[in-house]
């Protein structure tokens, strides 16, 4: 039996507050959640981290992310929403089964966005075209 939490939910083990199912992706609402209407989206399949994905499952499992975001921010009356992956430790992430977090914001809330979170360090010093070329170097490696 998997001891993954999110495992559990999917197979019906532990309760959650189910808003969307379909042959690969589970929603439900976050139990923490940091607004109301935080919902997370998972793949059925086990697996720790977007980079992990394989690309048809990706596909599938992005597919329905459109429906849930406009239904999520239509549901709690919201302005918009932040999306986001933590991906690994290194990010915050706690539960080791990929996740996209689906967190309702409003005109109001003034949580900033995303870039909020790094705010308090300078400028990041970057090679750009050294680091464009390792990245592409590292996506034709991974499809050789
Ligand atoms: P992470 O930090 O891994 O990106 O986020 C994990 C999220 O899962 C947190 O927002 C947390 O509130 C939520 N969470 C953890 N355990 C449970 C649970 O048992 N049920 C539900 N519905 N959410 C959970
Ligand atoms: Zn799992």
């Amino acid at each position: 039996m998997s001891e993954c939490i999110f495992c559990k939910i999917i197979e019906g083990e532990i309760p959650a507050e189910r808003v969307y199912e379909d042959e690969d992706v589970v929603a439900f609402l976050d139990a923490n959640p940091l607004a109301e209407g935080h919902t997370l989206v998972v793949p059925r399949e086990h697996v720790e981290r977007v980079s992990d994905l394989d690309p048809d499952l990706a596909g599938r499992y992005f597919r329905p992310v459109p429906e849930i975001a406009g239904a999520v921010q239509e549901a709690v009356g919201a302005d918009g929403a932040t999306m986001a992956w933590n991906e690994g430790s290194a990010a915050g992430q706690e539960v080791p089964h990929a996740h996209l977090h689906i967190v309702p914001r409003w005109d109001s809330d003034r949580h900033g966005p995303i870039h909020a979170l790094f705010q308090a360090q300078g400028e990041v010093e970057v090679d750009e075209a050294g680091l464009a070329q390792s990245v592409r170097a590292e996506l034709q490696a991974a499809r050789a």
